[in-house]
């Protein structure tokens, strides 16, 4: 099977991948092996270095990528390779990678920002339909 171009490790003869037996949980998982395998191909340029940034007490590993095109992928396959959740921004739509339990939104200014005017909205609604209830209760 081919995914993108690159084989990935099924034997599928009919194009028809439902019709073939396959469901969208084997569909998924020849894909992301596809998606490794092209991931992979693209980031084979990489090396790895020491440097030492002027005044840094300690010194860090740090990848040496020869262009734009290289970068992408190698920021492609550390969003893809990180153990922590992935989320869906509810602002903006982008997906992000969750660094705090708390975090709601991709972390952007506009995000932010966005995120506590909604929440400061219903925060004031609650205590409007609060004071309404008592001053229904008087
Ligand atoms: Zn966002």
């Amino acid at each position: 099977m081919l995914v993108d171009g690159n084989p990935v490790p099924a034997i599928v003869t009919d194009r028809n991948l439902s019709s073939a037996g396959l469901s969208d949980t084997d569909v998924c998982i020849f894909t992301r092996a596809g998606l490794h395998r092209l991931i992979e191909g693209s980031i084979a340029s990489v090396s790895l270095g020491v440097h030492q940034a002027p005044g840094a007490r300690r010194r860090r590993l740090s990848a040496r990528i020869p262009d734009l095109a290289t970068a992408i992928w190698f920021q492609l396959a550390l969003f893809v390779c990180d153990s922590r959740p992935t989320r869906i921004c509810p602002r903006c739509g982008m997906p992000y990678t969750q660094k705090r339990s708390d975090q709601t939104t991709c972390g952007s200014d506009a995000c932010c920002q966005a995120e506590r005017r909604a929440k400061k909205k219903v925060h004031n609604a609650t205590d409007a339909g609060y004071m309404a209830i008592q001053g229904d209760a008087d």
